[in-house]
Order: structure tokens, then C-alpha cells, then sequence
């Protein structure tokens, strides 16, 4: 969406009751990524690709007692780093970003963290979304908003999006909410995709937003999932798996 065209009052409207209902559901929506400063957030946020934020937590202390700054893991052995965070998957590519990365905090940045979106996208395995992490968590400062997949998949059931891109979503999320609210958005939208907008059974009957959500694309989600078999049904199917 361009500039010129802004968004028409209702869509504004809607989005300020989509932003209220979730500010009353999750007041103190935060980032799950455990973290006591901005470095550890950005490794743990690159960690945190194609991987649960649970799997990131079980790494990254180890990781940080081994490398508690940016000098520090600009000096690690690849093998050991490797090693170290083989579980969070994609473990080789994920390791080298971290080098690279480390490297050019101290190179660059005297070791720091920089706040600014294109110094951060500049480094190596950073891109928008997780630069917007950093600065929106780390230091407060609302330069975008976080599309992650639950914010995604939540700003088109939610009617607040038509676009499938996440630069594009951002930009409509941008032109909709104030600027105020783009940080706690993304983690309340985050919190909410993980409890109740589930990927594919959203639980709209135990949903505080039902009244106001016109659920684009819900049948079709729930039509298309999997049934859930029963523990005992998948106990049953494991048992005559192994007698046969
Ligand atoms: S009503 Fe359903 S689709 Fe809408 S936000 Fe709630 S769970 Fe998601």
C-alpha cells in the first residue's frame, strides 16, 4: 500500500478493537526468547529460525556461559559452536551467521549492539524480521513491526491484511496501528497464535476476539487439518506396528 493511499477509518477502527482485545487478554505479552541483554537476544532470535523458542531456551545458556559477548563468539571453534546448538536445527548455516556476525559486532560496532534497522539487517543472518526483535524488545524502539508465521496467519484471519508477504503485511500493519502499539502487537498476536488461533484447529469458540474476527480463511484451515487421533488410537496403531 502505498503512502497516497491510505487506509480507509474502518479498517483503522477495526484494527484499534483487534489491538484492545488483545491488550485485555495478554497485558504482559513479552518476548519468550530468554534474555538479560541485547546480544543474548539477537543470537537466541537467529537461533530461533525454523525452531521452537522452548528448544532456543534449552541452548542458550550453555551458549552464553561460553560466550558471553560478541568477542567472545567471534573467537568460538566452529565445531563447538556447532555442537552447541545442533538441537535448534539447521545447526551449520545458523553457526556460521553467528561467526560472521560476532565478527562484525566487533568490527563494526566496537563489540555493541547497534540500534539502528539497517546496521542490524547489514550483519550476517539478520534480516528484517529479526532485526525488528532486537530493536523492538531490546531497546524499545518501534521502527517495524515483528511478521512472524503466527502474526501472519493471525493478521489474515483477523481481517487486518490481504497480503501473503511478510514486508507487505508489515506495511499494512504499519499504515493501520499506531506506532505506539507495533511492539506489544506482535507479541500479543505471538501469544495469541500459540494458546488459541492455533495453525491448524484455531479455537474461535474459546477465543475473547470471536466477536470481532470475520475469520478469513478458518474453514478452510479446519477442513484441511488432520484429524487428532486419540493417545490410546496412536498406542494401539504403535502396538500392531511392532507385533507385524
Ligand atoms: S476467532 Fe478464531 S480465527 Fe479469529 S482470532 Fe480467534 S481463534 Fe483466530
Amino acid at each position: 500500500m502505498s503512502r497516497a493511499e491510505s487506509p480507509p477509518p474502518e479498517k483503522k477502527s477495526h484494527a484499534k478493537k483487534v489491538c484492545a482485545g488483545l491488550k485485555r487478554a495478554y497485558p504482559d505479552a513479552t518476548c519468550a526468547l530468554t534474555h538479560a541483554n541485547p546480544y543474548q537476544l539477537l543470537v537466541a532470535t537467529i537461533l530461533s529460525a525454523q525452531c521452537t523458542d522452548a528448544r532456543v531456551n534449552m541452548v542458550t545458556p550453555e551458549l552464553f556461559r561460553r560466550y558471553p559477548n560478541a568477542a567472545s563468539l567471534a573467537h568460538a571453534e566452529r565445531n563447538e559452536l556447532e555442537e552447541l546448538i545442533r538441537s535448534t536445527g539447521f545447526f551449520r548455516a545458523k553457526a556460521r551467521n553467528l561467526l560472521e556476525m560476532a565478527g562484525q559486532l566487533v568490527s563494526r560496532h566496537h563489540g555493541e549492539i547497534p540500534r539502528k534497522l539497517e546496521d542490524l539487517t547489514a550483519l550476517s543472518g539478520v534480516g528484517r524480521k529479526t532485526a525488528n526483535v532486537v530493536l523492538g524488545t531490546a531497546f524499545g524502539i518501534a521502527r517495524g513491526i515483528v511478521v512472524d508465521t503466527h502474526v501472519r496467519r493471525l493478521a489474515k484471519r483477523l481481517g487486518l491484511t490481504t497480503k501473503n508477504a511478510p514486508e507487505q503485511i508489515e506495511r499494512e500493519l504499519m499504515e493501520i496501528v499506531p506506532r505506539s502499539q507495533w511492539v506489544d502487537l506482535s507479541h500479543r498476536l505471538i501469544h495469541h497464535g500459540r494458546r488459541v488461533c492455533l495453525a491448524r484447529r484455531p479455537r474461535c469458540e474459546a477465543c475473547s476476539l470471536s466477536a470481532i474476527c470475520p475469520k478469513v480463511g478458518v474453514s478452510a484451515a479446519v477442513n484441511t487439518a488432520k484429524p487428532e487421533r486419540s493417545k490410546t488410537a496412536r498406542k494401539r496403531s504403535t502396538q500392531s506396528a511392532a507385533q507385524s
